[in-house]
């Protein structure tokens, strides 16, 4: 039988930039932290699911079924509002299934060349799944997207989006900074609190 709260934990990602942001949120709470790094043969899990939920939960329950832990996995999207709130679901694609960040940076940059909104939110959901279900937790975090690349840090578009209330690019803030504020902190608090509470 599975205790509450859970001791251990899988990440359901293989996302350096993720893993590290997860592990700095949940240090604080009464879980420990598996990554994928544990489990080198477990399976790639596509994202084939129209949702950001739907995709969370594909990748969290296709782990938690390969270790038999409670496994906990990310998927996040970028939402601009002058693209009608593309490329969402489709945001690690965006500039094409074999393409990279920058690739993907670069893309933004051009499409939005001809809008004056530059707003934008990433939403992130977490799913939690363990032997009694899935549990979601989300997260938003609105902005603006920059006109060129700044900064050196964090990953994806993060040298691109810069948080209402602030001058700088998520690259250009510590990790701390954009955990404080970011989608994924907000989701990751909601899950601590959930762990702590069991509700
Ligand atoms: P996914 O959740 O791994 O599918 O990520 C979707 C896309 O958004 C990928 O291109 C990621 O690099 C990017 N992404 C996810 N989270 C963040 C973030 O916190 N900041 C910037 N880009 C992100």
């Amino acid at each position: 039988m599975i205790t509450f709260p859970p001791t251990e934990i899988v990440l359901a990602t293989r996302n350096r930039g993720k893993i590290d942001e997860i592990c700095a949120l949940l240090e604080e709470s009464p879980v420990r932290v598996l990554s994928l790094d544990s489990f080198p043969d477990a399976p790639e899990v596509v994202e084939t699911e129209p949702t950001l939920k739907g995709n969370a939960r594909k990748k969290a329950e296709a782990i938690f079924l390969y270790t038999g832990r409670p496994s906990l996995a990310d998927d996040t999207g970028l939402e601009v509002t002058s693209l009608g709130n593309r490329p969402g679901v489709f945001s690690a694609r965006y500039a094409g299934p074999e393409e990279n960040s920058a690739a993907n940076r670069r893309k933004l940059i051009a499409e939005l060349e001809n809008y004056d909104d530059r707003s934008a939110r990433f939403r992130t959901v977490v799913a939690f799944v363990d032997r009694t279900g899935v549990r979601y937790f989300e997260g938003v975090c609105s902005g603006i997207i920059g006109f060129e690349d700044r900064g050196e840090r964090g990953f994806g578009y993060d040298a691109l989006f810069i948080p209402d209330g602030h001058s700088h690019t998520f690259a250009e803030l510590s990790p701390e900074s954009k955990n404080e504020i970011s989608h994924r902190g907000m989701a990751l608090r909601k899950f601590v609190s959930f762990i702590r509470s069991g509700d």
